[in-house]
């Protein structure tokens, strides 16, 4: 068999992956073709009540023009099948007008919308839920600390230099997170956080530090929290991560150490796994808990036990 760190691997499609909608960002930098486009008879919105998508039916709740309130916090997606897609911000008055009239309607934690929900709807739900969240925290310049305005179509603040403000622009962040398995022959790492569930074990993972390459922040990450060493990386996948608004970059380390010496603030337990073991689980017959199939962590594993 070849070297494991020499192969290439095809996962299954990571969860928050694969929206139809196109992008369309020639029309967000437009804003008569933006205003054209909340005309389009076929325009739809997505409203999000304090960052839960609305569902009907397993299903995402678009609603039309008529049923959005005029100061609502608002950001085009693009366009589905050339039909215009937005995403909006409900006040709770409105959320209980829009759900009232409909029994099936509610507002859904998007951890359990993506749960449900198929996979290109789940997507969307990302898309929305991670730019709604940054408007809602950056009201404020970060370099002057005068108001900031949306800007293109909800893909940029502005300061707002009618307000004495400096005229920076601000643009929506997406935070790199290395998670990976550190391998060792027929053995993977993993750790359980002290906030986990009862059982619960996953891939560990962190934040890509400034000035850091994925690589490296796979190796820190490894080493800071687990104390192994690791040689080679290897990139399986990757997946947006809505809460906020991260990146998950998923990776398999070869490990040089196997000796564990655990960071406890960051975890509370590490171990090796074997193959079996960890296949086990997957089937839902294991020692331990994992990731559900939304969850990159699950890829990497079941990546791992099919290679
Ligand atoms: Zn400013």
């Amino acid at each position: 068999m070849a070297d494991f760190f020499t192969r290439s691997f095809t996962p299954a499609a990571t969860g928050f992956c694969g929206s139809r909608i196109d992008r369309a960002d020639h029309m967000r930098r437009d804003p008569q073709a933006v205003a054209a486009a909340r005309m389009h008879p076929g325009a739809r919105w997505l409203p999000f009540d304090t960052l839960r998508p609305l569902l009907a039916d397993g299903a995402l709740l678009w609603i039309d023009r008529a049923q959005i309130p005029a100061d609502a916090l608002e950001v085009f997606l693009g366009l589905e099948d050339g039909a215009p897609r937005f995403a909006i911000a409900l006040p709770a008055r409105v959320t209980e007008s829009l759900t009232s009239g409909n029994p099936a309607a509610e507002a859904q934690d998007a951890r359990g919308a993506a749960m449900t929900l198929p996979a290109d709807q789940a997507a969307i739900v990302a898309h929305g839920r991670s730019l709604i969240d940054w408007h809602q925290r950056h009201g404020f310049c970060a370099n002057c600390g005068a108001p900031t305005n949306i800007a293109k179509a909800g893909y940029a603040r502005a300061c707002a230099r009618d307000r004495g403000g400096c005229g920076a622009e601000h643009f929506p962040r997406t935070d790199p997170v290395v998670i990976m398995l550190a391998i060792d022959g027929d053995k993977c790492l993993l750790g359980r956080q002290p906030s986990f569930p009862a059982r619960f074990m996953s891939a560990l993972a962190g934040f890509v530090e400034p000035g850091e390459s994925i690589e490296e922040a796979v190796r820190r990450e490894l080493h800071e929290e687990a104390g192994i060493r690791t040689a080679r990386v290897t990139y399986v996948a990757s997946q947006p991560w809505p809460f906020p608004s991260s990146l998950m970059i998923g990776a398999f380390a070869e490990a040089v150490t196997t000796d564990i010496r655990l960071d406890e603030d960051e975890l509370e337990e590490a171990r090796w796994f074997t193959r079996a073991e960890v296949e086990a689980v997957l089937s839902g017959d294991g020692p331990f808990l994992t990731p559900p199939p939304m969850a990159i962590a699950w890829t990497l594993m079941k990546t791992w036990v099919d290679a």
